[in-house]
């Protein structure tokens, strides 16, 4: 499988402003002062690998859009935010518009889940058709509102494309795009659903918009059974532990602690936080990803020293192997 970002972002898009990217031209000059940068693969080397991805680059600022390729010539998309305005773009540039189907898995209805859909181009070529999955019910009147006058100029009765709907519960294993899909009910305002994709040997679960309390500690906690050995784990953590636990408790999302503790108990290989708060700046991602590294090892190491054993021997906690922050067109392979 390739999975490819889209967008990342939680809440509301955001756009850096002309004077960040001046701050960040200015710290990478700045950075580049008498080092050896004549060629333009110099240059580039440096910028890939001796820069910080906060001056090199932006976490991004799309809402919410996932695309996993697993081999079919259908789409597989999840949520519709944003980023999904991204995904056509780029279809329409490469000539990939017509006789194509797109299956759009949606977590929920939260604006930056549904909002890139007015602005999806295959939407509106006929001979594409595009079909909708959730655990809610009335999909079709839903998404339909949100182009309804006087929110949108444009109705969904515009769009070219074929539609269908489908409303799943959790215990049904959707079969679509050479992939076994299955949905988990989640804990956010109004309800949200995690999917997990199985295809071939490999394994992604697309878990945004949840909120995991106390209860994610008890033993046979489901979700734990949902993640088990998946090779990646989408996981929405824009907050810290303590945030969770004081002024953002109940606002139905969870901390970068959650996230690594519940990948470990999964045994999941790669853990991407996601849905990043949209009041952090870059430079702020990249400290919270830095913690939440430094939580991942040094819970190993707690791990392995509260058990009798081998001074010295590896952790029994192992997973996860991993821990990344997703950004917009970060692409990965399993
Ligand atoms: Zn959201
Ligand atoms: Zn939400």
């Amino acid at each position: 499988m390739k999975v490819h970002f889209k967008g990342t972002r939680g809440s509301v898009p955001v756009a850096p402003t002309a004077l960040e990217i001046q701050e960040k031209v200015v710290a990478s000059l700045l950075a580049a002062r008498g080092k050896n940068l004549r060629s333009e693969s110099q240059i580039r080397e440096f910028v890939e690998n001796k820069l910080p991805f906060h001056h090199s680059a932006t976490w991004g600022g799309n809402t919410p859009c996932v695309q996993i390729e697993t081999g079919s010539d259908d789409y597989l998309i999840f949520d519709g935010g944003s980023g999904l305005r991204v995904l056509g773009k780029e279809m329409l540039e490469k000539g990939e518009m017509s006789g194509k189907t797109f299956h759009i898995f949606l977590s929920h209805f939260h604006y930056d889940h549904i909002q890139g859909i007015p602005f999806f181009v295959p939407a509106y070529v006929p001979n594409n058709k595009i079909i909708f999955h959730g655990g809610h019910g009335n999909i079709e009147r839903t998404l339909a509102n949100q182009m309804k006058k006087p929110y949108f100029p444009i109705s969904f009765e515009t769009f070219q494309a074929d539609f269908e709907f489908f409303t799943h519960s959790p215990g049904d294993i959707i079969e679509v795009c050479d992939s076994r899909i299955s949905l988990i009910e989640q804990d956010h305002p109004g309800l949200s659903y995690g999917y997990r994709v199985d295809s071939g040997d490999s394994s992604v679960v697309y878990s945004t918009d949840a909120e995991h309390k106390n209860s994610a500690h008890c033993k046979n906690y489901p979700f734990v059974d949902f993640i088990s050995n998946a090779n990646l784990l989408i996981f929405d953590a824009p907050y810290t532990h303590s945030q969770t636990m004081s002024i953002r408790e109940h606002w139905g999302h969870s901390s970068n602690i959650m996230g690594v503790e519940l990948a470990a108990r999964g045994e999941v290989d790669t853990l991407a936080i996601f849905h990043h708060d949209p009041s952090s700046s870059d430079h702020e991602i990249e400290d919270f990803l830095a913690h939440t590294k430094k939580f991942l090892d040094r819970s190993k190491i707690a791990v392995r020293d509260t058990r009798p054993g081998i001074p010295g021997a590896p952790s029994p906690r192992s997973h996860p192997s991993k821990v990344i922050m997703a950004y917009d067109g970060l692409s990965l392979n399993f």
